[in-house]
Formats: structure tokens, C-alpha cells, sequence
């Protein structure tokens, strides 16, 4: 007889994954954050799951800081395949796990793990789901492009360090607290000691979050990266208003709550090309999901559902 499916609940809590989370196909895969009912990953691994006829489901849950620990003791025990880590757990989780890969040791920040044996291995696939993010919006690589990185948190840290693997012309990171976006920039400097002449201009510097900085700035890149959370809220200001931007600019933003963000707004009232976050979210799940099954993610089916 055909099985009843049941879908997953909107969004689990610890108290449930203790129970085991009784439903059918089982879950076995989840995003843990706090909050996390705005997380768009369930649509799409879902997809994913059901296009590649893997009988298990994906599902969110609400874990706070403190139930972290507990959480992935139980994500062992439950055999789960794995799960993805949002705010506010990509830097707490690292010193809970088994083992991280070499991107989580540089980023400090991790968003995939894979549960493996009953221990935990730890991953990070938002740099490299932001460079297929910016080829596929604007048909460029990174390593043809001079780069603007406003932020250096970890979304920042794990897109300058893919920005500076692919060696890309220039990279400039924005950060209000000026000093960590000054470590950033010194933690990445052996990648820019080849000589790639770009003029008076330095091909690696950390400038401080100042309108005239910024002025300066603009002129000397090509693409502008939103990684702070602002334009999250509703009536968050553009992280650079529209008159600092200018046509040649390409705007990328991270935040994806909405298609136009200020950010994105802003570029266009500047007659620049501007994508947001979307696409670098469903690459980055695309890589979990190769992590995770080690075969191909479904793209276009996961695109899709999102
Ligand atoms: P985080 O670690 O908390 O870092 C936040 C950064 O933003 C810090 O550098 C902070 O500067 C800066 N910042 C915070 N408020 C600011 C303000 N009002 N003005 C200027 N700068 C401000 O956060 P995160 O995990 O990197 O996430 C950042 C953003 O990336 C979030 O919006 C998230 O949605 C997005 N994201 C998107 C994807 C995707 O797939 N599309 C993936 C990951 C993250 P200070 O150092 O001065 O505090």
C-alpha cells in the first residue's frame, strides 16, 4: 500500500527534534537559526530532494543559542544527513563540531555541516555560491573584476576570500567597525602580492564607512557587494545612497527579502546593473545539497521552486 505522505511543520522546535520528528518521508535534513521562519531553503532542497527521488524531507527549525549543543547531539543520534546553520549560529557552532574544512578555519563561519558516522564536519558554501551568483548575473568572473566588499562579517569574510582565491583585480572592503575590516583585508594580503599593475590605486585595502571613501571608491571598482543586514528591515536606508553609485557600477546584494532592496533600488535610480541575494542562496544550497548527496544538485528544479 502507498504511503500517506506527511508534510513537515512550518517550523520544529528543539522539544520536537527530541521527540525524533515523526513524520513521513522522514526528516532528515534542516536549517537551524533563530529566527528562522523567513529561511527560503526549505522550498528549494525540498525540490531537490523529491526531483532526485530521495525519500527524506528538509525542515526549519528554531534553535536558540543555548539549545545549539543539545540540537546536534540529537542530529547525530536521528541519523540526519545533515543541516544548514543561519544567524545566529555560523561562528558558535565551529567549536561544537568534529572537524571544518579549510574555507571554515580562514572564514570563521560555517553554514553546511554533514553529519557523518555520528560526528559532524563542517563546511562553507557561500563564497563559492556568490562567484556563480555574480557569473550568472552579470556573465563576468571574479578574477576580471575590482571589487567593493561593504561589511566583514561572515557572509564578508567567506566572499572576499573567494574574491581573493580567484584573484580578482582589486579588492576593497567597507566595514563600519574600520579596524576588522583592516583585519580582513591583512588576512588575505598573500594572495595579492602578484603583480597585477591597476595604477596609483592599492589592489588590496580596507577603507573606512565614509561617504567620501566611498565616492572614491566607485570609481575604481566594477561591482559593489552588499554583505551587511542592511536593507533587511522595512525602512532600512541603501548601505550607499544612489548618488554615490554610478552607471558603471554592477551591485550585488546579499539580502534577498525582497526583489527590489534599497540597495538594488539605488543602483537602478543610478542607471547600474543590480541583482539581489537569490541567486547566491540557491547556489549556495545547490553546493550543500553536492555536499551532502555527493551528485549533482538539481538547479534548475531548485531555481524554480524558489
Ligand atoms: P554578521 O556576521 O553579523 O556581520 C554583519 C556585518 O555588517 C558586520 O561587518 C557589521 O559591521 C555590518 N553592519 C551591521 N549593521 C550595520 C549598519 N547599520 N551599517 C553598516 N554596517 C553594518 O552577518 P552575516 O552573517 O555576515 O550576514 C550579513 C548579511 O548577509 C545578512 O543580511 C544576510 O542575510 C546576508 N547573507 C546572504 C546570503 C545569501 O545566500 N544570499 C548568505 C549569507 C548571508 P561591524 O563590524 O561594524 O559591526
Amino acid at each position: 500500500m502507498k504511503k500517506k505522505r506527511i508534510v513537515a511543520k512550518s517550523v520544529y522546535t528543539l522539544a520536537d527534534l527530541k521527540k525524533g520528528v515523526e513524520v513521513d518521508p522522514p526528516v532528515r535534513l534542516g536549517v537551524f537559526g533563530d529566527p528562522v521562519e523567513h529561511s527560503f531553503s526549505p522550498q528549494m532542497q525540498n525540490a531537490a530532494l523529491k526531483q532526485c527521488k530521495i525519500d527524506m524531507q528538509y525542515a526549519r527549525f528554531h534553535i536558540s543559542p543555548n539549545e545549539l549543543r543539545e540540537a546536534f547531539d540529537l542530529i547525530r543520534k536521528l541519523d540526519f544527513v545533515g543541516v544548514n546553520l543561519t544567524i545566529p549560529h555560523k561562528i558558535s557552532a565551529l567549536e561544537l563540531l568534529d572537524s571544518v574544512d579549510d574555507n571554515v578555519k580562514r572564514i570563521g563561519a560555517v553554514n553546511v555541516i554533514k553529519v557523518e558516522s555520528g560526528k559532524l564536519h563542517g563546511f562553507n558554501t557561500d563564497g563559492r555560491g556568490f562567484s556563480r551568483a555574480v557569473r550568472e548575473e552579470f556573465s563576468v568572473d571574479l578574477r576580471d573584476l575590482r571589487v567593493m566588499v561593504l561589511g566583514a562579517g561572515g557572509a564578508a569574510r567567506a566572499i572576499a576570500l573567494q574574491c581573493a582565491k580567484e584573484n580578482c583585480e582589486r579588492l576593497v572592503i567597507a566595514n563600519g567597525t574600520f579596524e576588522k575590516g583592516q583585519r580582513l583585508a591583512d588576512s588575505l594580503r598573500n594572495f595579492f602580492e602578484g603583480p597585477k599593475v591597476l595604477g596609483p590605486v592599492p589592489r588590496l585595502q580596507a577603507i573606512p564607512w565614509e561617504e567620501r571613501a566611498f565616492q572614491f571608491q566607485v570609481a575604481n571598482v566594477d561591482l559593489v557587494v552588499n554583505a551587511t543586514p542592511v536593507g533587511l528591515n522595512r525602512g532600512d536606508p541603501s548601505p550607499i545612497p544612489s548618488r554615490l553609485l554610478a552607471p558603471h557600477v554592477m551591485v550585488y546584494d546579499t539580502i534577498y527579502a525582497e526583489k527590489r532592496t534599497p540597495f538594488v533600488s539605488a543602483a537602478i535610480e543610478a542607471g547600474a546593473r543590480a541583482a539581489n541575494g537569490l541567486s547566491m542562496l540557491l547556489h549556495q544550497g545547490a553546493l550543500a545539497f553536492e555536499i551532502w548527496f555527493r551528485r549533482e544538485a538539481p538547479l534548475e528544479v531548485m531555481r524554480k521552486a524558489l
